[in-house]
């Protein structure tokens, strides 16, 4: 999900529907991705602004902070272990300080390895393992900390005194950097659930918004982080920090407004039944949300789609949209995207969900064959980043095709057809209009008259071009639960954010 205010782009949460864990959220607090996978970095810095501390240990299976030191540093640089050289060690030692007094002789650094407290230097013969993180001053490169508890548990930096700066942004809570490929390290914001939504309603939402839509988001961001491990068995953190999960960037963006939202609402969640519900959102749904089946295949007792009135009330940027693809695009959109089908001849709506959403599209090839899909995959079938188009909501309609030429008469272009002749009118030279009774129509053509013809490539055929599909439609995103600007749009109209939260969801509990 991204930035509502500017332009709109996708704003998809996908989740698996079938499996609700009870809660995600490890005794209030979170853990969310900042890099990992690909993006797993070789060295992260931290500046700490605010006192100037940090505390270093690791977070424990209940992800209370251990501390196992501390530094009095502003800018501390984390870097995978080797990056230190082969070294020295001696030790056992009974704690940090007796560890840091041993290394300081010698120009090293206390490590914390396996359990136990050491002393180590540069030089020697021994080198590091592949899960050891070290903590460097990030001016003098001086390494100040080396933790490898062998993958068990990853260092953790809790700054002190307040948010700390990482890449350009500003966090609340501490950091987590597992190095669970041997390679570079994850940077893991672990951070209250509370700190955390009010890092993601700024991007989510957007300061400026009214009281009523910013508190309806804010309960739905936080039943989602209380609910969701997407990203658990993969990476060892709930969440990561961008539209594939929630977009989330620290404390930068909040503005007092988001700040009181999340307060106002504290520790409020939706819920179904009494379990948390999955609580899905889209940035507008054009005129009615759509039920989860219809989308993702499994039927959700809350999500159910409905006509919405709200939306039409205000003006939303870039509500309405249009995509024109030629056949041959779109054959090659549809073969690109592993569709089995030749080149396209016709595209239609062959199926609309009880709420006037897109059920099914249906493209026919020229050789007759036929491919139906469904769901989501409707909007997801025109999608293109080779074209630059996108269909941005199911709720869209298909005008204009290549087909008609055999069992049809075009008139003006392919925009318009006649399946038959029956209840046309004829335009005489005098000006009068009449019905159109015979069975041989001729069309005035820029050198006389011409016979029309309704099979397709003859040379007096009524339409000469191979027609585009132009795809109209309105809304941006999934359709199903809340839609953000609808939640603006009732807001404005004075509706509380559990007015808000139970228009969107059915049947469900605030609490
Ligand atoms: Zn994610």
């Amino acid at each position: 999900m991204k930035k509502l205010l500017g332009i709109l782009s996708f704003l998809v949460i996908f989740l698996v529907l079938n499996t609700v864990p009870a809660s995600a959220a490890v005794n209030g607090v979170v853990k969310v991705g900042l890099r990992y996978g690909s993006s797993a970095v070789t060295s992260a810095n931290l500046e700490n602004t605010q006192s100037g501390g940090y505390d270093l240990g690791y977070y424990d299976d209940g992800r209370s902070f251990v501390t196992l030191g501390s530094l009095v540093k502003t800018a501390i640089t984390m870097v995978p272990g080797g990056e230190l050289g082969s070294f020295n060690q001696s030790g056992p030692y009974g704690s940090f300080d007796e560890a840091a007094s041993a290394a300081g002789a010698n120009g090293g650094w206390p490590a914390y390895v396996g359990g136990q407290f050491y002393a180590r230097w540069s030089g020697g013969g021994n080198s590091h393992t592949s899960t050891s993180v070290a903590v460097r001053d990030t001016g003098s490169s001086a390494a100040l900390f080396e933790f490898d508890c062998q993958g068990l548990y990853s260092l953790g930096v809790l700054p002190v005194g307040g948010p700390t700066w990482f890449k350009g942004y500003q966090y609340a809570g501490g950091f987590e950097y597992p190095r669970v490929t041997g390679g570079g390290l994850y940077v893991v914001n672990v951070v209250s659930l509370e700190d955390y939504i009010k890092g993601v309603l700024p991007y989510e939402m957007g300061t400026g918004w009214p009281m009523a839509a910013l508190e309806a988001q804010a309960v739905c961001a936080r039943t989602y982080a209380s609910v969701t491990t997407k990203h658990l068995s993969t990476y060892g953190f709930d969440m990561c920090n961008t539209t594939d999960c929630q977009v989330y960037n620290g404390v930068n963006a909040s503005g007092t407004d988001t700040d009181a939202a999340v307060d106002a609402t504290a520790g409020e969640c939706v819920r179904y039944q009494g379990e948390l519900a999955e609580t899905v959102y889209h940035s507008c749904d054009g005129g009615a949300t759509e039920s989860a089946e219809n989308v993702w295949g499994s039927a959700v007792d809350y999500l159910i789609g409905k006509a919405d009135p709200y939306e039409a009330t205000i003006s939303i940027p870039n509500y309405s949209y249009t995509v024109t693809y030629t056949p041959s695009e779109l054959t090659w959109v549809l073969q690109n995207s592993g569709y089995s089908i030749g080149t396209v001849k016709n595209a239609y709506v062959s199926e609309r969900t009880p709420t006037g959403n897109v059920c099914k599209v249906t493209f026919v090839d020229t050789t007759g064959k036929s491919l139906t899909v469904k769901g989501a995959t409707c909007r997801m079938a025109f999608y293109s980043t080779t074209y630059g188009k996108n269909v941005k909501s199911m709720r869209f309609s298909i005008n204009g095709d290549n087909s008609g030429m055999t069992t049809g008469y075009y008139v003006n272009g392919s925009g318009s057809s006649l399946s038959s002749l029956s209840g046309a009118y004829t335009i005489a030279g005098t000006g009068t209009v009449t019905s159109y009774t015979g069975s041989a129509p001729y069309a005035v053509t820029s050198s006389g008259t011409a016979a029309l013809n309704t099979t397709s490539g003859a040379s007096n055929a009524a339409s000469a071009s191979p027609g585009s599909f132009v795809i109209t439609g309105t809304g941006n995103g999934h359709n199903v639960g809340m839609s953000q600007y609808g939640a603006l749009a009732m807001a404005k109209q004075g509706y509380s954010y559990r007015d808000i939260l139970n228009f969107y969801y059915t049947d469900i509990t605030v609490g």
